[in-house]
């Protein structure tokens, strides 16, 4: 071979080696710029931004019917049949639903004996606490106070909303109906239901303590009412 020649051979050699190395390190600037974009998919653009709820989708979760506050059927009020042949609101099935699961998951036995009531169910119900009053011989105008402090006027009965349930047992010997409403009053919230008529709140709500009655307010409200110790009427108020 001559000098000449392999010269020749070791330029071409070395434009080779040349070209290699560019083409690797466009490969490896490409394969860099991949394992970037892959990274970036764990940090989306709106990483730690909360979702938006307005106002106007839950204000119905709030509504406040007592005493001195009459309900009215606003739009999207819709009860359906959930368990036991009695009505809720619509909204409140899928929470409901989960709530129940969760109870009976803990060997518990829950079972809605009163939920949505028409005003005349409520006239009903009642006008039935005040003849049980009479017969037992009290007065005709205690009855009816003694009635309205168990039973509230049609129009103001919490049941009319269909976010409120009596909940007991469905067998009282094998599962007493307390153990139902520790669990609730514990768990409840969890689901966005709370315990609407606590016992050392009497004075504030109008009605004797009833540890059957929840009342779905939104998990957000349930939650702040359960941890702060308030009534849904003190929780309103302090807003
Ligand atoms: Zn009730």
């Amino acid at each position: 071979m001559s000098v000449r020649y392999a010269k020749k051979n070791d330029r071409r050699m070395r434009s080779l080696i040349t070209i290699a190395v560019f083409v690797l390190l466009i490969v490896v600037l490409l394969i860099c710029q991949l394992c970037l974009k892959g990274g970036g998919d764990d940090f989306p653009e709106d990483f730690g931004e909360e979702p938006v709820v307005s106002e106007e989708d839950s204000s119905w979760q709030l509504v406040l019917v007592n005493r001195d506050h009459p309900f009215s059927p606003q739009t999207g009020f819709s009860p359906v049949v959930f368990e036991n042949g009695q009505k809720v609101d619509s909204r409140i099935v899928p929470a409901l639903k989960k709530m129940f699961e969760a109870c009976r998951r803990d060997g518990l036995l829950p079972c809605v004996t009163s939920a949505y009531r028409s005003p005349e169910q409520q006239r009903q119900i009642l006008d039935a606490k005040v003849e049980e009053m009479l017969a037992a011989g009290v007065s005709e105008k205690d009855a009816v106070t003694e009635a309205l402090g168990w039973a509230a006027e049609p129009g103001h009965s919490e049941h009319e909303t269909g976010l409120a349930l009596d909940i007991n047992s469905s067998n009282e010997k094998k599962c007493p109906s307390r153990r139902v409403y520790a669990w609730l009053a514990e768990h409840g919230a969890e689901y966005g239901f709370i315990l609407r008529y606590p016992e050392e709140k009497t004075a504030v709500t109008g009605v004797e303590y009833e540890p059957w009655h929840f009342r779905y307010v939104g998990r957000k409200a349930a939650e702040e009412i359960r941890s702060s110790g308030v009534c849904l009427e003190e929780y309103l108020s302090g807003r």
